[in-house]
């Protein structure tokens, strides 16, 4: 793995992600390069760069995802580091290697690290010998139809299916009986082989009100790995997360110690470098249980930098040039509460589908809104003018809100919300309105069934 100083950095994404990332590297002094598909030669994150290289056609397989093109992007603008952003090639081995072939600095961890929690199955199996707790379930080889089923009924039901190579919420089914479990595991094979190339299943208790508290974790090259604290992320729709926020209501410092310490273990164990997120199920007992852990930054990383005062990308950037972390365990403490709300271009009274068209206005007015800018931002991919298109993600931006404690940061975000000023795309903004004054969430009763559960006040 290549580690050197460098003085130019290419970001190999698009969008919000892009623009923030090359904010801080910008502050930093270094060089920035935007790389682009035809669907984005004038996108905000183009024409933010210091220099930008186009990759190739709209498709993503044809330009983000192509790794020789984004390769020859760097040799030929001379960046010395690729940061992936998250998505994309973020969680690609063959790209990690390319670029160690390449002699360029991959921005993330090793190929090796990414391989080992790239497969469930597998990660588990290391999670296991690392004492890391997992929820029950089956992970082996063995992939028999008649043996899986076994294997479920021995968990006892409700199980749910997962693919072993799954990601995004795709290839996982809940299964109540027994005599549910083959229909269920022949679909989502099917669903898995078409997303993945690859069938293999894992089984596991399907735990019923589970909160999503992720960890965040950071290693350098040097033997250090210390936790950034916690993130709720139960608020979630099909498995995709909706509100963020940090810290996890309710946690004791005992349980936060507990948690950092075994997602710590866990990005040892398998030799991690940079920003991790080691997530886990909670349960209402305060049992945690590992799921997965996400080898890159994640899209909900700023609530975690609202309330520790660190910049999660000026770290990773350290990392890469060989720097040890910049503090200590005990130098890291948290401020406050800190909410985030992805803005979406979709429209959720037609079951949020993704919407298309130009922004005619995207702008917000903190002071007309009376907001604090130390308390409110905005990390956004568009600007006013801007066309939003079909072929990417239909995220937009996300809102960040800081406030002394949740009630405080609450009230913040709701605010910022209404401040935001948005024409010309449907965005799912009112129903995060109405996510972020639910009196449920509000007091904090939070599992991952929580849309669902209040589906009738929200829609
Ligand atoms: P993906 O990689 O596809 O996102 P994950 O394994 O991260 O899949 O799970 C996504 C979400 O599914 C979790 O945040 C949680 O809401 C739910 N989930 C996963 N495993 C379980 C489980 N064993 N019991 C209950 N809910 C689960």
């Amino acid at each position: 793995m290549t580690t050197a100083r460098f003085d130019t950095l290419l970001v190999a994404n698009r969008g919000e992600i892009a623009c923030r990332v090359m904010r801080t590297a910008r502050r930093m002094g270094l060089r920035t390069v935007a790389v682009y598909s035809d669907a984005d030669a004038n996108a905000r994150h183009v024409r933010e760069a210091d220099e930008a290289v186009r990759i190739g056609p709209a498709a993503a397989r044809d330009s983000y995802l192509n790794i020789e093109a984004v390769v020859e992007a760097a040799r030929r603008s001379g960046a010395g580091a690729i940061h992936p952003g998250y998505g994309f090639l973020s969680e690609n081995g063959a790209f990690v290697e390319a670029l160690d072939a390449a002699g360029i600095v991959f921005v993330g961890p090793p190929a090796a690290a990414i391989a080992a929690m790239g497969d469930k199955s597998a990660a588990k199996a290391r999670m296991a010998n690392a004492g890391v707790p997992l929820v029950p379930g089956y992970h082996g080889h063995d992939q028999d139809d008649v043996l899986l089923r076994r294997e479920a009924d021995k968990i006892g039901y409700p199980v749910l299916l997962k693919a072993s190579a799954g990601g995004g919420g795709k290839g996982m089914r809940v299964v109540e009986s027994s005599a549910d479990f083959q229909a269920a595991l022949d679909s989502c094979r099917r669903e898995s082989r078409a997303a993945f190339g690859d069938d293999r299943m894992l089984i596991e208790k399907y735990l019923i009100q589970p909160r999503h508290v992720e960890v965040q974790v950071f290693c350098d090259r040097h033997g250090n790995g210390v936790y950034l604290f916690e993130r709720d992320c139960s608020v979630q729709r099909r498995h995709q997360k909706v509100l963020e926020e940090a810290p996890a209501p309710g946690m004791t410092a005992e349980l936060r110690r507990e948690m950092g310490d075994a997602a710590v273990r866990a990005a040892q164990e398998i030799g991690y470098v940079g920003a991790g997120t080691v997530e886990f199920l909670l349960d209402a007992s305060g049992a945690f249980y590992f799921m997965e852990m996400n080898t890159r930054l994640q899209v909900e990383h700023p609530v975690t930098e609202m309330i520790t005062g660190q910049d999660l990308v000026e770290w990773q950037l350290r990392v890469a040039m060989g720097e040890a972390l910049p503090c200590t365990q005990d130098e890291l403490t948290i401020s406050g509460h800190s909410f985030e709300a992805r803005l979406y271009a979709e429209d959720p009274d037609q079951d949020f589908l993704p919407a298309t068209g130009t922004l005619a206005r995207f702008a917000m007015d903190l002071e007309g809104a009376g907001l604090d800018p130390q308390r409110v931002r905005l990390d956004s991919g568009v600007e006013s003018g801007d066309v939003v298109s079909m072929h990417y993600d239909p995220m937009l931006a996300k809102l960040i809100a800081h406030g002394d404690d949740r009630d405080q940061a609450l009230a913040t975000l709701n605010r910022a919300l209404a401040a935001l000023d948005v024409q010309g795309v449907v965005t799912n903004r009112a129903f995060l309105q109405r996510l972020a004054t639910h009196p449920a969430f509000k007091a904090a009763e939070l599992d991952t069934r929580f849309i669902e559960r209040h589906h009738a006040t929200l829609f």
